[in-house]
């Protein structure tokens, strides 16, 4: 028998250890081993601590312990030979990058704006879609169920919003990129899954097809939740990108670039269509270039390597929680310095400027047309992320514009998110806001649009409502 000074001390692995405290009573005349204060990483529980520089050896505590493998006498099996503890401790996971194969330059297909998204979804490498159908979203989720299963994916019709958003976070955990099409009201209901997938760094791409509100509203088009997205996205500090496309080409772009953006912030991304954009057909020229996407290292994925990867949104400490605050706030300066994009349409001498985005936005491009043959120094500035807001693409025109009109098919949600950014950039104070507003499933024409540029203008810095349903 070995001598006490001789015997070797019984071996830790945190990962297996529940926190039971039987080897705290076991050790309580050394005192080795006390209350743990950290949740594990792996396991979700708070193992104890050991502290063995007083241990002599004795094991009563392996002994006392009930988890095969949380408390190892120190001259057992070396922990590599025990299958469960070499399964824990495999190498570190590695990146799996993206593959970009070849595709169909060139050519054009003339379909919906939902199924345009679906497709780029497809082009991008999503082959997992949940969801729920809702109107006017149904065509987008419809096609997914048509083609997933010849590809290979998988299309789950869930009982609800609620869990479709849910078994997104299972498949975005797992690396894989996932989506769903929505409307409005489903889109509300999923808001708490989202506010889980920021806080645990998860990618997926949610397709909000909006149509009229509060409530169940009507199946008519509306931007009813841009101060959803901007400022709403569930519990927490929540934000992600939102894209605003106007035609059915940049539902099909959008969708694939809202798939990239997703991984590469670890991030839901939300595309804000309207009901009419989704059931609007076009001609849609495809990439050159699909996506057969790889494995990210932070996947819990079936190899030994990924198979330790926790996805968690939970921080008991609260230094911990800040400092997991702190990492994303980060990553939203991020999104917000490298992100914001816009289209711009005769802006370059505009002293009237409409910003509008989705189908309004074709509707005052319209507008600015006919501005431009009265010669009205017209121009159109068309967010095409409207979170972040393109604040670094429009404060630049400012100087020469006397006026900005905000044309939109809600009670005021972009005009919001524009002087919001306009006060955190500190510019534009001193021009004249207007807005030409419709809603209830109504969009502003182009007749309306003109009227209230026409119009008589507003008090400086005072936004006058020009129609209204
Ligand atoms: S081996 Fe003995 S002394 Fe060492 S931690 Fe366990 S119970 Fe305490
Ligand atoms: S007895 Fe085993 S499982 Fe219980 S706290 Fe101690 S090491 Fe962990």
């Amino acid at each position: 028998m070995p001598s006490i000074e001789a015997r070797p001390k019984p071996e830790l692995h945190p990962e297996f250890c529940k926190g039971c405290g039987r080897c705290i009573e076991a050790c309580s005349v050394h005192h080795c081993i006390a209350e743990g204060r950290d949740i594990h990483a792996q396991s979700g529980l708070v193992p104890v601590a050991f502290h063995p520089d007083g241990c002599n050896g004795c094991n009563l505590c392996v002994e006392a312990c009930p988890e095969p493998y949380a408390l190892m006498a120190g001259d057992a099996a070396g922990p590599e030979e025990h299958p469960v503890v070499s399964r824990h401790r495999a190498p570190a996971p590695q990146t799996v990058p993206d593959e970009r194969v070849a595709f169909a330059e060139g050519k054009t297909l003339v379909v919906k704006g939902a199924h345009a998204a679906a497709i780029g979804a497809l082009l991008a490498g999503c082959r997992h879609f949940f969801g729920y159908p809702i109107t006017p979203s149904t065509e987008g989720a419809e096609l997914m169920a048509k083609l997933l299963p010849r590809l290979g994916g998988t299309f789950l019709q869930a009982v609800s919003e609620v869990a479709a958003v849910n078994m997104m976070y299972g498949c975005g955990g797992g690396g894989k990129p996932c989506m769903t099409f929505t409307s409005s009201p489903g889109f509300s209901l999923m808001l708490e899954g989202v506010s889980y997938l920021i806080g645990s760094e998860i990618p997926g791409v949610i397709v909000n097809v909006m149509r009229a509100g509060p409530g169940l509203g009507n199946i008519g088009p509306a931007q009813a939740d841009i101060k959803l997205t901007c400022r709403g996205l569930g519990h927490g500090a929540t934000h992600a990108v939102a894209l605003a496309p106007s035609t059915p080409q940049e539902m099909l772009d959008h969708a694939m670039l809202a798939f990239e953006l997703s991984f590469k912030y670890r991030n839901p991304v939300v595309i804000l269509a309207d009901g009419y954009l989704g059931q609007m057909t076009g001609r849609v020229r495809l990439p050159g270039a699909l996506v057969k996407p790889g494995l990210p290292a932070w996947a819990v994925s079936g190899d030994a390597a990924h198979r330790k990867n926790v996805h968690t949104s939970i921080y008991l400490n609260e230094a911990d929680q800040e400092a997991h605050d702190e990492h994303i706030l980060a990553k939203y300066a991020a999104m917000t310095e490298a992100e914001q994009r816009a289209d711009l349409y005769r802006c370059e001498d505009a002293e009237v400027l409409l910003v509008a985005c989705n189908t309004p936005a074709r509707m005052a491009k319209g507008a600015v047309r006919a501005l431009r043959d009265e010669g009205v120094a017209a121009g159109l500035f068309r967010p095409q992320t409207i979170w972040p807001f393109p604040a670094k693409v429009l404060v630049p025109l400012l100087p020469r514009v006397r006026r900005l009109v905000v044309v939109e098919a809600s009670e005021g949600q972009l005009e919001d998110e524009l002087r919001l950014a306009l006060s955190h950039a500190g510019a534009g104070q001193a021009i004249p806001i207007d807005h030409v507003r419709r809603q209830g499933g109504n969009l502003p024409s182009q007749r309306e649009i003109l009227e209230g540029v026409r119009g008589p203008r507003a008090p400086r810095a005072t936004a006058r409502k020009v129609v209204t349903a």
